[in-house]
Order: C-alpha cells, then structure tokens, then sequence
C-alpha cells in the first residue's frame, strides 16, 4: 500500500502571527529593510526566511539605542514603555499587535485603574505577552506560573485574575479553584482570556493524530505552544515524531513510515510552506 500523507488543515500559523508576517513582507518589499523587535514567530525557519528578505531581529537593548528607524511589533503586545521609546528616539512603529492581545491589556488596565484589586496573571514569567499585561499595571501584577507563586497573593484583598492568551484552560481553573479555596476577601473576579485559536488546537490535533497511523509534528523547540501541542499529540499516537523541518526526516523515520497513513501537523508559529516541504519529502 503506498504512503498516504495529510497535512492536518487546522494546523499552523494563527491568525495573529499570519497578520505579522503579512505586515512585514509587504513593508520588506517595499523598503527591503525592517527591524522587528524580538523574534517575529518562535520558529527558526521562518525568521531565516524573511531575514533573507531584510528582516532584523533586535533585542529590547538594541531597541532602546535605536533611532530614526522602522520596527515591527510583533502579535505578543507591548507594555508601554516600548510606545514611549519610540516617541523619544523618532522610531517609526508597525505595530503587528494581535487584537486578542491588545483587548486583554485593555481589559487589565481598566481593572487596574479602578483600583483596590490585586491584578493577578495566569502566564510565563518573562514571555513577552506576559510583560506587556504587566507592564498595563505599571509592573504591579502578579504573575502565577508555578503554584508557589500564589505566596505572593494576598487572599484578604479582592482579586481580579486574567490568563496569558496561550495558557491551558485546565490550568486556569485549577488556579481559579485554589484561589477560591484561600480567599477571604469580598470580591475574587477571573477572566478567562485564553485564545481561543490556541485553546482549540489541543482537542483537534488530538483527534488527528488518533485518525493517522503516524504524525510527524513540524516545530520549533523555541515554540512552548508547540511543546504543549507536540505533547497532546504524542498522547493520542505514539508514533508522534517531532522534527524542525525535512532534514531532520532520517532514512531510518522514512523506512517506518511506509504504507502508513502519515498525518502532518505543527504549532501555531509553523509555517505550512515547512509542512508542505516535510510532506513532499515524504512522498
Ligand atoms: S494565539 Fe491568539 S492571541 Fe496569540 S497571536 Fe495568535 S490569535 Fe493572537
């Protein structure tokens, strides 16, 4: 029987990280040069390809000795003080901020303003969607990641909890069930703010990869979306390989791989021209 191979649909960029990479080729075709202030996506490949395009990726130090240029912001969201930098050195933003993401910190700088709540966030210490929410609160958010951060909580005050966009769902409600366990003050709201885009992928890419006789999951290890995801997918198939792109396709994965149905899926920051070129290796 030959090989047959799918590339799963609902796999692949999201539409935040599609708008980021549209704004930036078509301001590279124009001008052949863009600065974009940390990694545009966490995926290796496709920042190679647009550097090759006049893509730079900077640092947030580069940033701040930065003048008289055009940055890119990419879908994660930016706490104040980028905006206020760019006033100051005369830096021209294109700002590729996801709307999903530009809503939450809207959300919790209105919560915050409103004043007397702790204003606690479910997320990654130091991801940049997380110090963009942060930054709304002028860096008085907490930020919860591991279960000893709740020490930092004071559960006789009133509460208002948001989640980082990528979070899981169950995550969240054990963190909302733990806080109702311990407080005491008046008033403990929580918001589930997770993308629904990343929320849903877990339950798809489950259900295709128990469809295949194998799944060859396509990201970036720099990806903790694709981590997540790659997981789930293992659970579903174990024969789940993860690879970076079609090299890493060894003679001894195409041997195994032979008259299999063969399903191809990948993170939120894979791109489907990897996919594509993973599957015609296949084939
Ligand atoms: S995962 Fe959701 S919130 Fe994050 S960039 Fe993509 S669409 Fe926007």
């Amino acid at each position: 029987m030959p090989t047959q191979v799918t590339i799963d649909s609902l796999s692949g960029f999201c539409p935040g990280v599609v708008t980021a990479i549209r704004k930036a080729e078509n301001h590279l075709a124009a001008h052949h040069q863009l600065y974009c202030l940390g990694d545009i996506v966490h995926n290796t490949r496709e920042v190679e390809r647009l550097e090759k395009q006049g893509l730079k990726t900077i640092s947030y130090d580069d940033y701040k000795a930065l003048t008289d240029a055009t940055v890119l912001l990419r879908a994660h969201g930016e706490p104040p003080n980028t905006y206020q930098t760019a006033r100051l050195n005369n830096i021209t933003l294109i700002d590729a901020s996801c709307p999903v993401v530009l809503k939450l910190q809207q959300r919790i700088r209105a919560k915050y303003l409103e004043g007397n709540c702790q204003i606690i966030i479910y997320g990654k210490k130091g991801h940049a969607e997380v110090v963009g929410l942060v930054g709304q609160t002028e860096g008085n958010a907490i930020v919860v990641e591991q279960p000893e951060d709740m020490e930092r909580i004071d559960f006789t005050r009133d509460i208002a909890l948001f989640s980082q966009t990528t979070k899981s769902i169950d995550g969240f409600r054990k963190l909302v069930d733990e806080i109702k366990k311990r407080f005491t003050g008046k008033n403990f709201e929580y918001f589930d703010t997770i993308c629904r885009q990343v929320a849903n992928r877990i339950p798809n890419i489950e259900s295709f990869a128990r469809q295949q006789d194998a799944v060859i999951f396509v990201g970036d290890t720099k990806s903790s979306n694709g981590r997540v995801l790659y997981e789930h997918c293992r659970n579903a198939n174990p024969e789940t390989y993860f690879i970076a792109d079609a090299q890493d396709l060894t003679e001894d994965i195409i041997q195994r791989l032979k008259g299999k149905k063969v399903g191809i899926s990948g993170a939120t920051s894979t791109p489907r021209w990897l996919m594509e070129a993973v599957a015609k290796k296949i084939k």
